[in-house]
């Protein structure tokens, strides 16, 4: 029998595969959250405190068509730490707070994923999201104690994969993918970064937020761990605009020139950059966001993986997946 990752090789060898939409804006938009007030850490509570929810968010996606579902488990390492940290004011209540949004968070996608999938015969990729929490102050130690618990839950929910997002600082992400290395090496991994688009000497270019281009960041973690099941480098969070296909390219490029025939990439942009009050309001339509990123399909041969992220819901998605049908 094909593992998972000979099974998706096979596939993504010659079509696109439709991720979902936003999991965070979605959330506070049902529950008409305050963006000023609201703690984030909360979206991964509500796994375990309103499950029906997000399970309602994962099969809007999965009936706009998505075949990757991602878990609501991005802040899912920031809980894991805030229990390290305060490991000895807290009794074991909390500790099992971390553990099971994360396997809930997991558990409750592939739920709703099997009901969905018994009429089709695409299988539906569950992918456990992992982001590097922020703060410049974090003791190694307790950020690889929270990685590694947090990807031992979601494994033990029954993640296909884990899908290393929103990367912005390439010393956070060495550290995370030597815990993969050391501990889960045998696991799909893909990964994407956050670039923002700098300024440097009068040319625009994209690079992460701790500086590194996305070129080299991507150089020092393949050489660094040459052997790990890698399946796509790519891009969220940033704004679906043409400059996208500048960054898009450098990755291809990169990966063509190394002789990496079998990792992909992916993308997967917000609808633009939002204005924030109490609520966040993303300035491209679904026009203009599908019109964006079609010309960047058009240029790149390496993109198998297309999506959204904030401020993109399932009109975004179904509306992505009636233009990937016809180019
Ligand atoms: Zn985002």
């Amino acid at each position: 029998m094909l593992s998972l990752t000979e099974k998706l090789l096979e596939t993504l060898n010659n079509k696109r595969l439709i991720m979902d939409g936003a999991m965070g804006s979605e959330i506070f938009s049902s529950l008409n959250c305050n963006y000023k007030t609201f703690n984030y850490k909360y979206c991964e509570h509500l796994n375990i405190h309103n499950p029906e929810l997000i399970k309602s968010i994962h099969k809007s996606y999965l009936e706009a068509g998505a075949t990757l579902i991602k878990c609501n488990t991005f802040s899912g390492a920031s809980l894991f730490l805030d229990e390290y940290i305060l490991e000895n004011s807290l009794g074991g209540t909390e500790k099992q707070e971390a553990y099971r949004a994360n396997f809930e968070g997991v558990k409750i996608a592939k739920e709703v994923a099997q009901k969905f999938s018994l009429n089709k015969s695409e299988k539906i990729i569950i992918a456990g999201i992992i982001s590097l929490p922020w703060g410049q102050e974090i003791h190694k130690e307790a950020l690889e104690y929270a990685f590694h618990s947090q990807i031992n839950s979601l494994l033990d929910g029954g993640a296909d994969l884990l899908f290393l997002e929103s990367l912005y600082d390439l010393e956070k992400t060495l550290l995370l993918i030597d815990v993969i290395d050391k501990n889960f090496s045998s696991i799909p991994i893909m990964l994407s970064f956050s670039p923002q688009l700098k300024n440097v000497d009068g040319l625009e270019q994209y690079s992460i937020f701790s500086g590194e281009s996305l070129k080299d960041a991507c150089d020092k973690i393949i050489t660094k761990y040459p052997s790990l099941n890698y399946i796509s480098f790519g891009l969220n969070c940033c704004s679906c605009s043409t400059s996208l296909i500048k960054p898009i390219l450098e990755l291809e490029n990169y990966l063509i020139h190394r002789g990496l025939k079998n990792i992909y990439i992916s993308l997967h942009p917000s609808a633009g950059i939002p204005s924030i009050s109490t609520i966040a309001t993303y300035p491209d339509t679904v026009k203009k966001f599908i019109s964006n990123f079609s010309k960047i399909i058009e240029r790149s041969s390496k993109l198998r993986f297309i999506g959204g992220c904030c401020g993109t819901n399932p009109d975004y998605i179904a509306q992505l997946i009636s233009f990937n049908s016809i180019h």
